[in-house]
Protein backbone atom coordinates (compact mmCIF):
# COMPACT_ATOMS: atom_id res chain seq x y z
CA UNK A 1 0.00 0.00 0.00
CA UNK A 2 1.63 3.57 -0.70
CA UNK A 3 1.58 5.37 2.36
CA UNK A 4 3.27 8.27 1.68
CA UNK A 5 0.40 10.48 1.27
CA UNK A 6 -0.64 9.52 4.73
CA UNK A 7 2.71 10.10 6.55
CA UNK A 8 2.42 13.56 4.95
CA UNK A 9 -0.96 13.60 6.19
CA UNK A 10 -0.54 12.54 9.59
CA UNK A 11 2.41 14.60 10.35
CA UNK A 12 3.76 12.73 13.25
CA UNK A 13 8.12 12.49 12.79
CA UNK A 14 8.67 9.54 14.63
CA UNK A 15 5.98 7.93 12.85
CA UNK A 16 5.70 6.37 9.77
CA UNK A 17 2.44 4.49 8.19
CA UNK A 18 2.48 1.10 7.54
CA UNK A 19 -1.27 0.30 6.28
CA UNK A 20 -4.09 1.76 6.84
CA UNK A 21 -7.92 0.52 7.00
CA UNK A 22 -11.16 1.77 7.21
CA UNK A 23 -13.26 -0.69 10.35
CA UNK A 24 -16.37 -0.01 10.48
CA UNK A 25 -16.71 4.11 10.81
CA UNK A 26 -13.59 3.89 11.77
CA UNK A 27 -9.97 4.96 10.27
CA UNK A 28 -7.49 2.55 11.22
CA UNK A 29 -3.49 3.34 11.03
CA UNK A 30 -0.58 0.88 11.68
CA UNK A 31 2.24 2.56 12.44
CA UNK A 32 5.82 1.70 13.11
CA UNK A 33 8.32 4.14 14.64
CA UNK A 34 11.00 5.62 12.11
CA UNK A 35 14.04 5.32 14.08
CA UNK A 36 15.27 1.70 14.49
CA UNK A 37 16.45 2.14 17.82
CA UNK A 38 16.08 4.38 20.97
CA UNK A 39 18.56 5.24 23.18
CA UNK A 40 18.10 3.56 26.67
CA UNK A 41 16.35 5.59 29.20
CA UNK A 42 18.85 4.73 31.92
CA UNK A 43 21.93 5.58 30.47
CA UNK A 44 21.09 7.71 27.44
CA UNK A 45 23.36 4.79 25.18
CA UNK A 46 22.80 3.09 21.94
CA UNK A 47 24.27 -0.01 22.57
CA UNK A 48 20.10 -1.50 22.66
CA UNK A 49 18.74 -4.15 20.88
CA UNK A 50 15.04 -4.62 20.08
CA UNK A 51 13.51 -7.75 21.33
CA UNK A 52 10.31 -8.40 19.88
CA UNK A 53 6.91 -6.41 20.10
CA UNK A 54 4.73 -7.30 23.14
CA UNK A 55 1.12 -5.75 22.15
CA UNK A 56 -0.54 -3.14 20.13
CA UNK A 57 -1.85 0.12 21.50
CA UNK A 58 -4.27 1.15 19.93
CA UNK A 59 -4.56 5.01 20.72
CA UNK A 60 -7.17 7.28 19.02
CA UNK A 61 -6.11 10.53 17.29
CA UNK A 62 -7.03 13.49 15.45
CA UNK A 63 -10.69 12.74 13.63
CA UNK A 64 -10.26 12.84 9.75
CA UNK A 65 -12.58 13.00 6.74
CA UNK A 66 -15.83 12.84 9.96
CA UNK A 67 -14.08 9.67 10.75
CA UNK A 68 -12.58 8.89 14.05
CA UNK A 69 -9.35 7.87 13.61
CA UNK A 70 -7.25 5.48 15.93
CA UNK A 71 -3.26 4.96 15.92
CA UNK A 72 -1.92 1.45 16.36
CA UNK A 73 1.42 1.61 18.25
CA UNK A 74 3.58 -1.28 18.83
CA UNK A 75 4.64 -1.85 22.11
CA UNK A 76 7.95 -2.69 21.11
CA UNK A 77 10.35 -3.78 23.58
CA UNK A 78 14.06 -3.42 24.24
CA UNK A 79 17.19 -3.93 26.30
CA UNK A 80 20.13 -2.22 27.07
CA UNK A 81 23.41 -4.15 26.31
CA UNK A 82 25.28 -1.42 29.12
CA UNK A 83 23.10 -1.53 32.07
CA UNK A 84 20.77 -4.83 31.31
CA UNK A 85 17.86 -2.82 31.73
CA UNK A 86 14.39 -3.64 29.60
CA UNK A 87 12.31 -1.25 28.64
CA UNK A 88 9.29 -0.15 26.10
CA UNK A 89 9.49 2.09 23.16
CA UNK A 90 8.28 5.68 24.04
CA UNK A 91 6.61 7.40 21.82
CA UNK A 92 6.74 11.51 21.67
CA UNK A 93 3.07 11.85 20.45
CA UNK A 94 1.29 10.33 23.46
CA UNK A 95 2.12 9.95 27.22
CA UNK A 96 2.75 6.49 28.27
CA UNK A 97 -0.66 4.94 29.10
CA UNK A 98 -2.51 6.86 27.56
CA UNK A 99 -5.27 6.27 25.15
CA UNK A 100 -5.28 9.23 23.45
CA UNK A 101 -2.44 11.15 21.48
CA UNK A 102 -1.36 14.75 22.81
CA UNK A 103 -2.81 16.59 19.88
CA UNK A 104 -6.22 14.49 20.37
CA UNK A 105 -6.10 15.84 23.81
CA UNK A 106 -5.00 19.45 22.80
CA UNK A 107 -7.87 19.61 20.47
CA UNK A 108 -10.66 18.77 23.26
CA UNK A 109 -10.53 21.93 25.45
CA UNK A 110 -12.16 24.61 22.48
CA UNK A 111 -14.91 22.16 21.91
CA UNK A 112 -15.97 22.67 25.72
CA UNK A 113 -15.34 26.63 25.77
CA UNK A 114 -18.78 27.89 24.67
CA UNK A 115 -20.32 24.53 25.74
CA UNK A 116 -20.53 21.74 27.93
CA UNK A 117 -18.33 18.76 28.68
CA UNK A 118 -21.32 16.81 27.73
CA UNK A 119 -21.74 18.49 24.33
CA UNK A 120 -17.81 18.20 23.66
CA UNK A 121 -17.97 14.65 24.81
CA UNK A 122 -20.61 13.73 22.13
CA UNK A 123 -19.24 16.11 19.68
CA UNK A 124 -15.51 14.85 19.61
CA UNK A 125 -17.07 10.55 20.38
CA UNK A 126 -15.30 10.57 23.80
CA UNK A 127 -15.84 9.42 26.96
CA UNK A 128 -17.14 12.66 29.28
CA UNK A 129 -15.00 11.59 31.73
CA UNK A 130 -12.00 12.10 29.45
CA UNK A 131 -13.04 15.03 28.20
CA UNK A 132 -13.39 16.42 31.51
CA UNK A 133 -10.05 15.19 33.25
CA UNK A 134 -8.23 16.62 30.36
CA UNK A 135 -10.10 19.83 30.02
CA UNK A 136 -9.70 20.41 33.97
CA UNK A 137 -6.01 20.05 33.10
CA UNK A 138 -6.00 22.21 30.42
CA UNK A 139 -8.14 24.80 32.59
CA UNK A 140 -5.55 24.89 35.52
CA UNK A 141 -2.23 25.95 33.55
CA UNK A 142 -4.18 28.05 31.01
CA UNK A 143 -6.23 30.09 33.68
CA UNK A 144 -3.37 30.66 34.98
CA UNK A 145 -1.67 31.86 31.46
CA UNK A 146 -4.29 34.27 30.99
CA UNK A 147 -4.97 35.90 33.89
CA UNK A 148 -0.78 36.69 34.07
CA UNK A 149 -1.31 38.09 29.98
CA UNK A 150 -4.50 40.38 31.00
CA UNK A 151 -2.49 41.15 34.55
CA UNK A 152 0.60 42.38 32.32
CA UNK A 153 -1.56 43.99 29.86
CA UNK A 154 -3.05 45.88 32.60
CA UNK A 155 0.35 46.92 34.68
CA UNK A 156 2.13 48.15 31.35
CA UNK A 157 -1.09 49.79 30.26
CA UNK A 158 -0.58 53.83 30.28
CA UNK A 159 -3.97 55.41 31.16
CA UNK A 160 -5.26 51.89 32.47
CA UNK A 161 -9.39 52.09 32.61
CA UNK A 162 -10.46 49.81 35.03
CA UNK A 163 -14.09 48.40 35.15
CA UNK A 164 -16.29 46.81 38.37
CA UNK A 165 -19.54 45.19 38.62
CA UNK A 166 -21.00 42.99 40.14
CA UNK A 167 -23.11 40.09 38.53
CA UNK A 168 -25.28 37.38 40.96
CA UNK A 169 -24.51 33.40 41.38
CA UNK A 170 -27.99 33.05 41.96
CA UNK A 171 -30.16 35.86 41.46
CA UNK A 172 -31.24 37.52 44.79
CA UNK A 173 -29.09 35.30 46.50
CA UNK A 174 -25.36 35.75 46.22
CA UNK A 175 -22.93 37.92 44.17
CA UNK A 176 -19.54 37.89 42.68
CA UNK A 177 -17.71 41.07 41.50
CA UNK A 178 -15.52 41.61 38.46
CA UNK A 179 -12.91 43.37 37.70
CA UNK A 180 -12.06 44.43 33.94
CA UNK A 181 -9.74 46.11 31.93
CA UNK A 182 -11.88 48.48 29.93
CA UNK A 183 -9.05 49.75 27.81
CA UNK A 184 -7.80 46.20 26.92
CA UNK A 185 -10.75 44.66 26.56
CA UNK A 186 -9.97 41.97 29.53
CA UNK A 187 -11.50 40.46 32.53
CA UNK A 188 -9.16 40.46 35.47
CA UNK A 189 -10.60 38.89 38.31
CA UNK A 190 -13.28 37.68 39.99
CA UNK A 191 -14.08 38.67 43.77
CA UNK A 192 -16.56 36.82 45.81
CA UNK A 193 -18.96 38.92 47.29
CA UNK A 194 -19.71 42.55 46.70
CA UNK A 195 -19.78 44.30 50.48
CA UNK A 196 -17.06 46.33 51.74
CA UNK A 197 -15.65 44.43 53.57
CA UNK A 198 -15.43 41.12 51.71
CA UNK A 199 -13.68 43.66 48.89
CA UNK A 200 -11.36 44.17 51.77
CA UNK A 201 -10.48 40.50 52.87
CA UNK A 202 -10.00 39.47 49.11
CA UNK A 203 -7.23 42.38 48.71
CA UNK A 204 -5.38 40.83 51.74
CA UNK A 205 -4.81 37.58 50.44
CA UNK A 206 -4.84 38.90 47.15
CA UNK A 207 -2.65 41.46 46.70
CA UNK A 208 -1.35 41.36 42.89
CA UNK A 209 -4.21 44.05 41.85
CA UNK A 210 -2.31 46.84 44.56
CA UNK A 211 0.16 47.87 41.47
CA UNK A 212 -1.80 48.79 39.21
CA UNK A 213 -1.82 52.60 38.64
CA UNK A 214 -5.51 53.03 37.00
CA UNK A 215 -6.30 56.53 35.62
CA UNK A 216 -9.97 55.59 36.06
CA UNK A 217 -12.08 52.84 37.75
CA UNK A 218 -15.83 53.22 36.08
CA UNK A 219 -18.71 51.43 38.66
CA UNK A 220 -22.44 52.03 40.16
CA UNK A 221 -23.15 54.15 42.95
CA UNK A 222 -22.63 51.22 45.37
CA UNK A 223 -20.43 53.41 48.13
CA UNK A 224 -18.26 50.02 49.33
CA UNK A 225 -16.95 50.14 45.57
CA UNK A 226 -16.28 54.23 45.90
CA UNK A 227 -14.94 53.40 48.89
CA UNK A 228 -12.73 50.27 48.46
CA UNK A 229 -11.57 51.72 45.27
CA UNK A 230 -11.12 55.25 47.06
CA UNK A 231 -8.39 52.80 49.45
CA UNK A 232 -6.80 50.72 46.58
CA UNK A 233 -6.19 53.55 44.13
CA UNK A 234 -6.26 57.00 45.98
CA UNK A 235 -5.52 58.69 42.80
CA UNK A 236 -7.45 57.25 40.03
CA UNK A 237 -10.53 59.27 38.93
CA UNK A 238 -13.92 57.37 39.77
CA UNK A 239 -16.48 57.28 37.12
CA UNK A 240 -20.32 56.87 37.78
CA UNK A 241 -21.47 54.16 35.09
CA UNK A 242 -23.28 56.12 32.47
CA UNK A 243 -26.06 53.25 32.23
CA UNK A 244 -26.46 52.68 35.85
CA UNK A 245 -26.89 56.41 36.20
CA UNK A 246 -29.34 56.61 33.20
CA UNK A 247 -31.41 54.05 34.88
CA UNK A 248 -32.17 56.27 37.80
CA UNK A 249 -33.51 58.71 35.26
CA UNK A 250 -35.54 56.37 33.45
CA UNK A 251 -37.02 54.61 36.60
CA UNK A 252 -38.47 58.11 37.76
CA UNK A 253 -39.89 58.64 34.89
CA UNK A 254 -41.62 55.45 34.88
CA UNK A 255 -42.67 56.11 38.65
CA UNK A 256 -44.50 59.44 36.99
CA UNK A 257 -46.05 56.99 34.09
CA UNK A 258 -47.32 54.75 36.61
CA UNK A 259 -49.10 57.43 38.41
CA UNK A 260 -50.42 59.66 35.10
CA UNK A 261 -51.88 56.45 33.92
CA UNK A 262 -54.19 55.79 37.08
CA UNK A 263 -55.97 59.07 36.11
CA UNK A 264 -56.60 58.34 32.87
CA UNK A 265 -59.60 56.87 31.13
CA UNK A 266 -59.08 52.91 30.38
CA UNK A 267 -57.89 52.83 26.76
CA UNK A 268 -55.62 55.58 27.63
CA UNK A 269 -54.14 53.68 30.31
CA UNK A 270 -54.21 50.30 28.95
CA UNK A 271 -51.89 51.81 25.76
CA UNK A 272 -49.54 54.09 28.08
CA UNK A 273 -49.27 50.63 30.07
CA UNK A 274 -48.43 48.53 27.36
CA UNK A 275 -46.08 50.71 25.13
CA UNK A 276 -44.32 52.08 28.92
CA UNK A 277 -40.67 51.13 27.61
CA UNK A 278 -40.74 53.16 24.60
CA UNK A 279 -40.87 56.07 27.05
CA UNK A 280 -37.34 55.13 28.25
CA UNK A 281 -35.56 54.40 24.49
CA UNK A 282 -33.69 57.54 23.50
CA UNK A 283 -36.14 59.78 21.48
CA UNK A 284 -33.79 59.67 17.95
CA UNK A 285 -33.81 56.21 18.71
CA UNK A 286 -37.53 55.65 18.09
CA UNK A 287 -39.13 54.71 14.57
CA UNK A 288 -41.62 56.77 13.05
CA UNK A 289 -44.75 54.86 14.79
CA UNK A 290 -43.55 55.08 18.36
CA UNK A 291 -42.86 58.72 17.86
CA UNK A 292 -46.18 59.23 17.31
CA UNK A 293 -47.14 57.64 20.32
CA UNK A 294 -44.47 59.18 22.55
CA UNK A 295 -46.23 62.33 21.22
CA UNK A 296 -49.63 61.10 22.08
CA UNK A 297 -48.49 60.30 25.52
CA UNK A 298 -46.78 63.19 26.24
CA UNK A 299 -50.02 65.31 25.92
CA UNK A 300 -51.72 63.24 28.87
CA UNK A 301 -49.95 65.19 31.08
CA UNK A 302 -47.73 68.14 32.12
CA UNK A 303 -45.44 66.62 34.40
CA UNK A 304 -45.03 62.92 32.32
CA UNK A 305 -44.15 65.42 29.62
CA UNK A 306 -41.85 67.29 31.52
CA UNK A 307 -39.84 64.38 32.70
CA UNK A 308 -39.51 63.22 29.56
CA UNK A 309 -37.53 65.92 28.69
CA UNK A 310 -35.24 66.32 31.52
CA UNK A 311 -34.71 62.05 30.74
CA UNK A 312 -34.04 63.77 26.96
CA UNK A 313 -31.80 66.32 28.32
CA UNK A 314 -29.68 63.97 30.60
CA UNK A 315 -28.95 61.41 27.18
CA UNK A 316 -27.86 65.31 25.53
CA UNK A 317 -25.73 66.25 28.44
CA UNK A 318 -23.81 63.07 28.31
CA UNK A 319 -23.70 63.07 24.35
CA UNK A 320 -23.14 66.70 23.41
CA UNK A 321 -21.02 68.02 26.41
CA UNK A 322 -17.88 68.96 25.18
CA UNK A 323 -15.08 69.15 28.17
CA UNK A 324 -15.39 68.53 31.68
CA UNK A 325 -15.88 71.80 32.85
CA UNK A 326 -18.71 72.67 30.41
CA UNK A 327 -20.18 69.53 31.60
CA UNK A 328 -20.03 70.61 35.10
CA UNK A 329 -22.41 73.59 34.09
CA UNK A 330 -24.80 71.82 32.17
CA UNK A 331 -25.03 69.74 34.67
CA UNK A 332 -25.92 72.79 37.34
CA UNK A 333 -28.58 73.43 34.63
CA UNK A 334 -29.76 70.07 34.44
CA UNK A 335 -30.52 69.60 38.00
CA UNK A 336 -32.53 73.10 37.85
CA UNK A 337 -34.57 71.73 35.18
CA UNK A 338 -35.34 68.65 37.29
CA UNK A 339 -36.41 71.46 40.79
CA UNK A 340 -38.83 72.44 38.28
CA UNK A 341 -40.76 68.89 38.18
CA UNK A 342 -42.91 68.64 41.11
CA UNK A 343 -42.79 64.81 41.86
CA UNK A 344 -41.64 62.75 44.43
CA UNK A 345 -40.15 59.86 42.25
CA UNK A 346 -38.02 62.72 40.64
CA UNK A 347 -36.59 64.56 43.61
CA UNK A 348 -35.76 61.62 45.78
CA UNK A 349 -33.75 60.82 42.26
CA UNK A 350 -32.41 64.52 42.40
CA UNK A 351 -31.21 63.73 45.84
CA UNK A 352 -28.86 60.86 44.18
CA UNK A 353 -27.90 62.76 41.31
CA UNK A 354 -26.45 65.08 43.74
CA UNK A 355 -24.50 63.15 46.03
CA UNK A 356 -23.20 61.62 42.78
CA UNK A 357 -22.45 64.65 40.71
CA UNK A 358 -18.80 64.45 41.30
CA UNK A 359 -18.38 61.15 39.62
CA UNK A 360 -21.10 61.35 37.39
CA UNK A 361 -19.40 64.34 35.88
CA UNK A 362 -16.49 62.64 35.75
CA UNK A 363 -17.33 60.58 32.95
CA UNK A 364 -16.85 63.78 30.46
CA UNK A 365 -12.57 62.91 31.62
CA UNK A 366 -12.41 59.85 30.32
CA UNK A 367 -15.45 58.33 28.66
CA UNK A 368 -15.65 54.95 29.35
CA UNK A 369 -18.52 52.96 30.06
CA UNK A 370 -18.88 49.15 32.00
CA UNK A 371 -21.61 48.07 28.44
CA UNK A 372 -18.55 45.51 27.70
CA UNK A 373 -19.05 44.39 31.09
CA UNK A 374 -22.54 43.77 31.01
CA UNK A 375 -21.74 42.35 27.87
CA UNK A 376 -19.46 39.42 29.42
CA UNK A 377 -22.30 39.41 32.62
CA UNK A 378 -24.49 37.86 30.07
CA UNK A 379 -21.72 35.85 29.23
CA UNK A 380 -21.51 34.18 32.82
CA UNK A 381 -25.23 34.42 33.10
CA UNK A 382 -25.58 31.63 30.31
CA UNK A 383 -22.42 30.06 31.32
CA UNK A 384 -23.75 29.38 35.06
CA UNK A 385 -27.35 28.08 33.22
CA UNK A 386 -25.16 25.77 31.64
CA UNK A 387 -23.53 24.84 34.55
CA UNK A 388 -26.13 24.81 37.67
CA UNK A 389 -24.37 21.96 38.45
CA UNK A 390 -20.93 22.80 39.71
CA UNK A 391 -20.22 24.61 42.36
CA UNK A 392 -15.96 24.24 42.76
CA UNK A 393 -15.25 27.89 43.53
CA UNK A 394 -11.72 27.03 42.12
CA UNK A 395 -13.50 25.95 38.64
CA UNK A 396 -15.82 28.31 38.89
CA UNK A 397 -13.26 31.14 38.76
CA UNK A 398 -10.89 29.62 36.37
CA UNK A 399 -13.49 28.90 33.72
CA UNK A 400 -14.95 32.37 33.47
CA UNK A 401 -11.97 33.82 33.23
CA UNK A 402 -11.70 31.39 30.27
CA UNK A 403 -14.73 32.29 28.92
CA UNK A 404 -14.54 36.05 29.22
CA UNK A 405 -11.37 36.28 27.70
CA UNK A 406 -11.80 34.03 24.81
CA UNK A 407 -9.43 35.63 22.65
CA UNK A 408 -6.59 35.08 24.23
CA UNK A 409 -6.60 31.44 24.35
CA UNK A 410 -3.75 29.36 22.93
CA UNK A 411 -5.82 26.38 21.36
ZN1 LIG B 1 21.49 1.65 29.65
Amino acid sequence: MHTHFTNFLLNIKELSVSEVQKVEADVWIQVQPTDRLQACPQCQGTEVIRKGCAYQRKVRHLSAFGCRVFLFLPAIRLMCKQCDVSFVWQYGCVAPGRRYTKQFEASLPRQVIGATVTHAAKQTQTPATTVERVFKQWMETESAHVQGTCQEQALNSSQLVLGIDDFAIRKGHTYNTGIHDLRGGTFLDIIPGRRLDELRAYDQVNPKWRDLQPAAVVMDLATGYHTFIKELYPSAIRIADRFHVNRYVTEALQVVRKRVEKELASRARHQLKQHHRILGKRADQLSEKENKLVSQFLQYSEVLRKVYEWKEAFITWYDCSASHSLAEKGYARWLEQGEQIEHFAVQNCLKTMKNWRKEICNYHHLRFTNAAVEGRNNKIKALQRRHYFTRNPKHYKQRILLECNEELLRC
